[in-house]
């Protein structure tokens, strides 16, 4: 068999790094043509680039490419969103993995379903923000085909192979519920970004692990859903599974449910997205042992000590501007959490008055339209931070 000519965009993230030691595992049917990264972590780039010896590194930060160029000439460098794009698009690339974190992908990924190529894609911020415009490019570019990693995404779509879109009642979205689940609702507003940094399950970026601890991670992957999976927002539902253990479930028009099983570890659902349509046998590490498991439970979120996944749902049904807007005040508002500006119970605040304020907002299917809203509303959003952080 050929070598996959692979791509990672965001390769110094934890899915970037968890998709390098797949690429490693497999070595034999991977070529890693490139990498890229922000440029937050020359040193770690560097170290990836001398290991795995691809022949291109891009990276975002002009200044972190000079930077990058200075300490090793083996490898040419690109550099900005350009740059990133002219990699992933490059004629030999057969495969692209998205990891790069927020809304700034959706850029590479639209050049990169009109260059046709299979993406591995674990970033959702660019299908929430403009669902619309990427599924209207992924009909025009039939030859392209988004493999979701998202462990979630990727458990329904294994579930849902070989049945018709029509045989379908729903989809569950399990949630592992994050580090804050079982706090009382007043002890949320003492929350410091380290406690909700500390995610009992999962081992994620830091942006991520905030909205998972918002619920507002799940929100995002309801609208995720929706376009990947062509689903009425009614169907999509959400059911905290504190074990993370099932990944995701169907269930279909006769009661039956399916659900995909495995152990909390995105090398998983990466490896999955690289070998589909085939499987690859994994080593022990990746392996369930039933007979280890007590317990499996399930129960309803709480909307009213979590509110962000409702208002996900809100801003998906109200028009296709929305999500795009609810992205970016989460953006900006998990990043002032972060930063200790304001405090958690804040974020849903921030991104509810930003919601509010472009409720009647007119759908557009033009990209310079989102991006447009997009910076307008961040702006919006740091101004209403900045007031909050002064009381
Ligand atoms: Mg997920």
């Amino acid at each position: 068999m050929s070598k996959q000519n692979i791509v990672i965009l965001g390769s110094t993230g934890s899915i970037g790094v968890n998709t390098l030691k797949v690429v490693e595992r497999f070595k034999d049917k991977f070529r890693l043509i490139g990498i890229s990264a922000a440029g937050t972590n020359i040193k770690l780039l560097k170290a990836q680039a001398d290991r795995f010896k691809p022949r291109f590194v891009s990276v975002y930060d002009r200044k972190g490419a000079e930077e990058l160029k200075r300490r090793t000439k083996k490898v040419k460098v690109f550099s900005g969103l350009d740059g990133v794009c002219r990699l992933a698009c490059l004629k030999e690339v057969d495969t692209v993995v998205i990891s790069i974190a927020g809304g700034i992908a959706l850029l590479p990924l639209l050049e990169v379903i009109k260059a046709n190529k299979k993406i591995a894609l674990a970033n959702k911020e660019s299908l929430v923000v403009a669902g619309h415009i990427v599924t209207e490019q992924l009909r025009k570019n039939p030859k392209a085909q988004i493999i979701p990693i998202d462990s979630e995404q990727s458990a329904i779509f294994q579930c849902l192979k070989g049945y018709d879109h029509n045989m379908i009642n729903c989809l569950y979205l399990t949630a592992s519920g994050g580090p804050l689940v079982d706090y009382k609702k007043s002890q949320l507003k003492n929350v410091l970004p380290k406690e909700a940094l500390s995610h009992p399950r999962w081992k994620m970026g830091r942006k991520i692990t905030i909205d998972s601890a918002t619920f507002m991670n799940k929100g995002l992957e309801v609208i995720e859903a929706r376009w990947l999976f062509n689903m009425p927002l009614n169907k999509i539902k959400v059911i905290i599974h504190k074990e993370a253990i099932i990944h995701s479930l169907v269930e279909f028009l006769d009661g039956s449910i399916l659900g995909q099983l495995g152990v909390t570890d995105m090398k998983l659902p990466i490896q999955y997205a690289l070998s589909f349509p085939e499987r690859w046998h994994s080593n022990g590490q990746l392996r369930l042992d039933l007979s280890k498991l007590k317990s499996l439970s399930f129960r309803q979120p709480d909307s009213k000590k979590f509110p962000c996944l409702e208002l996900a749902y809100y801003a998906a049904s109200k028009n296709n501007m929305l999500p795009c807007v609810l992205n970016a005040a989460n953006e900006e508002a998990v990043h002032a959490f972060l930063d200790h500006r304001i405090i958690f119970t804040k974020i849903p605040y921030v991104i509810d008055k930003l919601l509010k304020k472009h409720k009647s907002l007119k759908d557009s299917s033009r990209l310079s339209d989102l991006l447009e809203l997009d910076q307008e509303t961040r702006m919006q959003a740091r101004e209403l931070i900045r007031k909050l952080a002064k009381k």
